[in-house]
């Protein structure tokens, strides 16, 4: 199957960060060229004059089956806010993870986003779900203590038989994730990350999201969350640490050492108040690498990138009182290439260019709000005046999930009408 894409304005993210008008091609799940006028015959021909074609953004942290509590713990103090939401989590169905992973998937991908990394139980379910969507779901199943959890069994080994059980499904990568220090003892934060070395897969963890978390640990052991995490030997490169606010530059510098990325979820930290505010530009002038998280839609409650980037952007901005912090071109970068880092597959997404998987987003260049658009300000445009409504298009390795607006895979209206009844069911009671 081949696919051209004509005329566009392509954001390709490559090294040189070029953006080119031109022609993009797509063989079967891949990129086979980049800007120069495809003249061959082509299976489908979609005309993007004057669009935005970009890579599809890479979400780093997300409980995407949570997408079905819109709207149950806002407002809350966080200890009544954690209280209702772990009851809640506690005593889920397959049937409303479902309906919660695809709800999620849509409004994903009709915001660009093709690519999300995971943090939750049940994953077997969510990877189910997500397949039908047709996206790409980095799956951690969530380990930490025994006595801490609802999860039938001990959730290391669930989540190595869900390793085992996904790892080779298309668009499916089966990770492992860890709750967070306040529930996982030395022992199992080894555990998860000694599988995660045997098994070459990405460790997504909740790192320092309050003061409350580093305080009770550092009375608990005398040192703060990642700095125990470091001492012990839990930190990883492929670690991925959500929120991750609460930091001393020590600790910063333990995670460059370490070459681990982070995933900042700043509209889920001004949500629930929790006061830390990521050190974005201090993780970056010492390496570390840098992306993008929602976190779950009941602490944020979109799944939105551009509203992500765009809020991470104006936080950073305006808690240093210095407008030159987060650029735009950084903050695309968080979303992207940075992001296809995070999750150990830099050689296959977050740019487009030959050889990579075919993840795009086409965004409408008739759009008002992305107008005046030209190659200067095209960065500018989509991070601080783009949004999830100007996506017209998206692909993700290569299938075309979205055409127009519309989602090709799933019956929507159905997801839609379920998502009603999993939240009374849930919800009230
Ligand atoms: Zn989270």
């Amino acid at each position: 199957m081949l696919t051209v894409l004509r005329d566009a304005w392509i954001v390709t993210q490559n090294a040189n960060r070029d953006v080119v008008r031109g022609d993009l091609v797509i063989e079967d799940e891949r990129i086979v060229s980049v800007g120069p006028r495809y003249n061959g015959s082509a299976d489908r021909e979609i005309d993007c004059s004057g669009d935005i074609v970009m890579p599809g953004m890479i979400n780093t942290h997300t409980h995407i089956a949570m997408s079905v509590m819109k709207g149950v713990v806002d407002d809350l103090l966080f200890p009544d806010f954690l209280d209702k939401t772990f009851k809640i989590d506690s005593d889920r169905t397959d049937e409303d993870l479902t309906v919660g992973t695809q709800l999620g998937c849509m409004e994903m991908m009709l915001g660009g986003t093709t690519t999300f990394m995971d943090l939750y139980y049940s994953e077997d379910v969510i990877a189910r779900a997500t397949q039908q969507a047709g996206i790409r779901g980095v799956l951690c199943w969530c380990v930490l203590d025994q006595e801490c959890t609802t999860q039938k069994g001990n959730p290391l080994n669930n989540c190595k038989n869900f390793h085992s059980k996904f790892k080779n499904e298309r668009k499916i990568v089966p990770a492992v994730g860890l709750q967070g220090v306040y529930v996982c003892s030395e022992d199992t934060c080894l555990g998860a990350k000694e599988f995660s070395d045997e098994v070459q897969a990405p460790l997504n963890f909740h790192l320092s999201e309050t003061r409350g978390e580093v305080n009770d640990h550092k009375r608990k052991t005398g040192k703060r969350p990642a700095e125990w995490l470091y001492d012990i030997g839990a930190l990883t490169p492929r670690g991925v640490s959500a929120h991750s606010a609460w930091l001393t530059m020590r600790e910063v510098r333990m995670m460059r050492e370490v070459g681990m990325s982070i995933s900042t979820c700043p509209a889920s930290n001004m949500k629930l108040a929790t006061g830390g505010v990521a050190p974005i530009p201090e993780l970056m002038q010492n390496g570390v690498n840098v992306s993008i998280g929602t976190d779950g839609s009941t602490t944020n409650n979109t799944l939105d990138m551009f509203a992500e980037m765009r809020l991470l952007g104006l936080l950073q901005k305006s808690s240093r009182w210095d407008a030159t912090v987060t650029p735009a071109q950084q903050l695309l970068d968080f979303a992207t290439v940075n992001g296809a880092k995070a999750i150990g597959m830099q050689d296959s997404l977050g740019s487009l260019e030959p050889g990579k998987y075919a993840d795009i987003a086409v965004l409408d260049g008739k759009a008002p709000n992305l107008r005046p658009l030209l190659p200067e300000n095209i960065i500018s445009n989509i991070v601080y005046s783009g949004s999830s409504f100007n996506v017209k298009h998206v692909f993700c390795q290569g299938d075309m999930v979205v055409r127009d607006r519309e989602i090709t895979t799933l019956d929507t209206e159905k997801v839609l009408a379920s998502s009603e009844d999993m939240w009374r069911s849930l919800c009230l009671r």
